[in-house]
């Protein structure tokens, strides 16, 4: 909003409320369009980056910020800046703030709709003096006193195709990408067609598909062993060999060749399926293989983006522990110290593993290059978008070549994940592990009790009295508060146990971690922060002391346990609150074999009496999932 007229703006803006209580709001003094709060552009360009200055005729202004604001609204969000228009007595003040490259790209639009509109003007002069003005974009219609009609002044093809232009010169410099690495083994080879089939059926009914226009591909046949996929790579076989791993998980067996081949993939595997080192392998080897040296890349080769600093440190882990050829992976997350992260990005590495919003807050203040990417990996895209970062990450991929590989994985296949990948991914193949639209926990006995708020305490202290001293339980809650009070009063009675949540800072958050992890403490009190991408494999229990807010949240809570062919068991409690996901909790719990218990069934025969009483007249609709990709 920094175009905005400040005497008519009518959406409140909290950072402008902000800086209005602060006292720094951002008056300019002069009339006309200027920007409402001035350290906030200020803080979009960076420290080391001064705004791009140009003037423009106080006639033009209309025409860049387009009705109500539109135009320079789309500027601003497809080029990442920050515009501010300053009205003089003739002329305006414009100032862009941003990146450099976002600064020239903003500039060369709106220098593209002044020059438009100008040559409308011309035009239109020539063709009739006396035809009345067009505002901007506004195409004028016929009359009956036979004015001719004017062509639009904004010509959007044109303006598309320039943008297509300046989108190859800004590429146009870059080294070209090699992504083919993939050798297929005789073994893989010669795998019939039955034998592909059942090994998919038997390994959690993995499907593939070819999500490419047009004519499809074949899915590469899995690799079975590890030489299959990685032969020509002794290096990287004898790390394999040194973790120990018998064979490939299922997500590896199928991703490797289609990975290796070059082609973009979307990965539905839960964590725990081994999906980390899936993207990982494929990725050493495109690193270390591509025309130009590391050493001359000038930044970062992979990237890897996560919704949580406990993900990226553990992709960080894997990364470290199979590290090959040398290549130096840095971790970037909001909570850790900003200015080790600055030092360790600018220090020649070759994998950045971060979350999205401490990454561009680096990439807004140009800290890091992010020209060099040509591997991308999307991981639990789903997590990322129920954390609200698909803006961070929109602003990230406009300075990633877009002929990169992308991978994306994610535990779920909801429309806006297919949104998400039509816009990332270029023809990818998909890979499900596990049922379409769910992945069902088929190792873990799920146990259900229908309860009462006020019953909560007494039927969480029962089952921690049962426990065995062997036994290790991370207890779900749906708020800090509750995670503070419940930790409180087991510590009182001196039950050790460790919480882990956002408002606790991040050395006690890792802490925390650790402390589980080793088996110093056996009880882990965690919000759904600590549901996913929680690599602990001798978690016996899950205790959902409060329902998670969605049905794939129960499922990824639960899968915490029953990890590494162990079997585990969780305890649910719901309350009347809960009756809307009942429906399709006895789906999941179906679906893994499990027994239903009487009282979720009348819950949710309630709850769907209640629901036909409330939308009278109209049917249920079916909660079925579409089964197209797209
Ligand atoms: P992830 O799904 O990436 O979170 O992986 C879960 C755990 O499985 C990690 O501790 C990995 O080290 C481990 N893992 C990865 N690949 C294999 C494999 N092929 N065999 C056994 N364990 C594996």
């Amino acid at each position: 909003m920094a175009w905005a007229p400040q005497q008519k703006r009518a959406e409140p803006n909290p950072r402008d409320f902000r800086a209005r209580q602060d006292g720094r709001g951002g008056s300019s003094g002069g009339s006309g369009w200027s920007g409402p709060a001035g350290h906030t552009e200020v803080r979009a360009s960076g420290p080391g980056e001064p705004p791009l200055c140009f003037r423009l005729k106080n006639n033009m202004i209309g025409v860049v910020i387009g009705r109500g604001g539109s135009k320079i609204k789309d500027i601003q969000a497809t080029t990442s800046t920050k515009i501010q228009i300053i009205k003089g007595d003739c002329e305006a003040e414009v100032k862009i703030f941003g990146t450099k490259d976002m600064k020239a790209k903003a500039k060369a639009t709106i220098d593209a709709l002044v020059k438009k509109q100008e040559r409308g003007h011309h035009s239109e002069s020539r063709v009739d003096s006396a035809a009345p003005q067009a505002s901007a974009g506004k195409e004028l219609r016929p009359d009956n006193t036979g004015a001719k009609q004017v062509q639009p002044l904004i010509d959007w093809d044109q303006i598309r195709a320039e943008v297509v232009e300046w989108e190859k010169r800004k590429w146009a410099d870059l080294p070209p990408i090699k992504k083919n690495f993939y050798v297929e083994s005789e073994a893989t080879s010669s795998l019939s067609e039955a034998e592909v089939d059942m090994w998919r059926k038997e390994n959690f009914d993995i499907m593939c598909d070819d999500l490419k226009d047009g004519q499809k591909r074949p899915i590469p046949n899995p690799t079975w062993q590890f030489e299959d996929a990685f032969h020509p790579y002794p290096e990287l076989m004898k790390s394999i060999r040194r973790a120990g791993f018998q064979k490939p998980t299922p997500i590896q067996s199928q991703a490797w060749p289609i990975i290796l081949k070059g082609i973009d993939l979307i990965g539905v595997a839960q964590t725990g399926t081994g999906k980390t080192l899936s993207y990982l392998m494929p990725g050493f080897i495109h690193l270390n293989n591509q025309p130009i040296p590391r050493e001359e890349r000038n930044g970062a080769g992979m990237l890897v983006l996560t919704p949580t600093r406990e993900l990226a440190l553990q992709v960080e882990a894997e990364c470290s522990k199979y590290s090959y050829k040398g290549l130096k992976s840095v971790c970037i997350y909001g909570g850790g110290s900003r200015e080790r992260q600055i030092r360790d990005i600018t220090k020649g590495i070759d994998i950045i593993i971060a979350t999205p919003g401490r990454l561009n807050d680096l990439q807004m203040n140009n800290f890091v290059n992010l020209r060099s990417i040509t591997y991308l990996v999307l991981d639990e895209a789903d997590k990322m978008l129920d954390l609200g970062f698909e803006h961070q990450i929109m602003k990230i991929l406009l300075d990633v070549r877009p002929d990169r590989q992308t991978i994306m994985t994610s535990a779920t296949w909801p429309d806006t994940i297919r949104r998400l990948a039509q816009s990332y991914l270029k023809q990818p193949m998909i890979v499900y592990v596990g049922t379409l639209d769910l992945v069902a926990v088929n190792t873990v006995k799920q146990n259900v009790i229908v309860t009462t708020e006020e019953e909560k305490r007494s039927l969480i202290q029962e089952f921690l009295q049962g426990l065995s001293p062997h036994d290790k339980v991370i207890v779900f809650v749906s708020r800090k508060l509750v995670a503070d009070d419940l930790s409180s009063d087991l510590s009182i009675q001196g039950i050790p146990v460790q919480s882990l949540h956002g408002d606790r800072e991040q050395h006690d958050r890792e802490r925390a971690l650790e402390d589980f992890r080793s088996g110093k403490v056996k009880i882990l009190i965690a919000t759904d922060l600590a549901s996913r991408g929680l690599d602990v494999n001798d978690v016996t229990h899950v205790y959902n002391y409060d329902f998670p807010r969605n049905i794939e949240e129960y499922v990824h809570r639960v899968g915490r346990t029953g990890r590494a062919g162990r079997t585990g068991v969780s305890v649910t409690l719901m309350t009347q609150n809960d009756w809307k996901i009942a429906i399709e909790l006895i789906k999941i719990l179906k679906r893994a074999n499990q027994s239903v218990p009487e009282d979720l069934l009348t819950m949710a025969e309630r709850f769907k009496m209640h629901k036909q009483k409330k939308d009278t007249g109209k049917k249920l609709k079916s909660p079925g999932k579409p089964r197209e990709f797209y």
